[in-house]
């Protein structure tokens, strides 16, 4: 007999895609053939948050723009660094309302899990760019801390997994909360919140979407889409997927200056995350977290655009416009 030749560990697609992301700021702009043009660009801020963007995530760039609204979410400058009064290291008080390792409970009924520190892409305007991820990740220590919050309060009724970016964990490992989540009778609706199948649309393989389809629970998927441009066809069938497995597709956006601030950069993002059967869920007013300043929209322009949606789109394809106000019992509408 001659023996079966071991089958050699594969790297996943997406976790080799993970692995090949830009992350050389002049890399990223000679890709783009804007070497040299964008004076703005820091390096002394990408040491503070390293630039992180997957190459398909690249190529749905506008080659030769400096103004492109994707570039404009991923690149580090010099505006960062400027303090600004008000824009402060924990904008939405996740410190305050720790729950145990990684467990965040603000809101009646739910549980966030801070799943994991890693996304596939870093957004420079990301509230939890501050935030301990090392030590406060819910999956670190096999979920333990997690599953014992949730089981201690009988409240929980649907355990919401963000981060990070909760598929950025492999799937067996995934599989392993929900088993255990599986045996607690309290929880029964499960959460995602994601910006994979949009920036690294490879994540969502026969794998994912086999163990998506196995929940027992009803799953809803809030995906994280700011510009009608995030969308092509890989992440159209990303999107197929997940819906496929049963999932509910919400997506949430962030209001951000020179990205998505038109009334019609808003309407294409609807109508072009529907096309993919995506419901937009929330507009969020940007957490008013270090370095992000130079993205705010005041709240005048934000509540104007607002209005002029309502007038132009269907009402389903109109998000809620909310901010996050430590110490409220849920977001706050504008
Ligand atoms: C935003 C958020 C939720 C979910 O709020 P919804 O309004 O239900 O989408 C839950 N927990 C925390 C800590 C949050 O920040
Ligand atoms: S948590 Fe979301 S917004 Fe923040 S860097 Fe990750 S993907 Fe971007």
């Amino acid at each position: 007999m001659i023996p079966a030749a071991p089958i050699p560990m594969q790297p996943r697609r997406w976790q080799q895609a993970w692995r090949e992301a830009v992350r050389d700021p002049r890399e990223l702009l000679a890709l783009l053939g804007l070497e040299g043009t964008v004076p703005a660009m820091s390096d002394a801020a990408a040491a503070q948050f390293p630039l992180r963007v997957p190459r398909g995530f690249v190529a749905r760039m506008r080659r030769g723009d400096p103004h492109d609204p994707l570039l404009r979410q991923v690149l580090p400058l010099d505006e960062e660094l400027h303090p600004v009064p008000g824009f402060d290291l924990d904008a939405v008080g996740d410190g305050a309302a720790r729950a145990g390792r990684g467990v965040i409970r603000k809101y009646r009924g739910r549980a966030l899990l801070v799943s994991t520190g890693s996304c596939a892409v870093h957004c420079r305007y990301c509230f939890r760019r501050h935030f301990p991820y090392a030590k406060e990740t819910a999956a670190a220590a096999g979920w333990d801390e997690a599953l014992a919050a949730i089981r201690a309060d009988r409240s929980i009724e649907e355990v919401i997994l963000s981060g990070g970016d909760p598929l950025s964990l492999a799937t067996p490992k995934l599989a392993e909360l929900t088993d255990a989540l599986a045996r607690v009778p309290h929880v029964s609706r499960l959460r995602l919140h994601t910006r994979l199948p949009v920036v690294l649309p490879e994540r969502v393989d026969d794998d994912l979407a086999a163990w998506l389809a196995a929940l027992p629970w009803p799953v809803a998927v809030v995906i994280h889409a700011n510009h009608a441009s995030e969308f092509d066809a890989g992440v159209d069938e990303a999107l197929a997927a997940l819906r496929r497995a049963g999932a509910v597709l919400l997506n949430q956006a962030v209001l951000l200056r020179g990205v998505n601030d038109s009334v019609e950069a808003l309407a294409a993002l609807g109508t072009r995350g529907f096309a993919a059967g995506v419901l937009p869920y929330y507009l969020h007013q940007l957490d008013r977290v270090a370095g992000a300043a130079h993205f705010e929209v005041p709240d005048r322009r934000a509540l104007a655009l607002h209005a002029a949606l309502r007038e132009r789109q269907s009402g389903f394809l109109v998000p809620r416009l909310v901010r996050e106000v430590a110490g409220d019992a849920s977001k706050r509408p504008l």
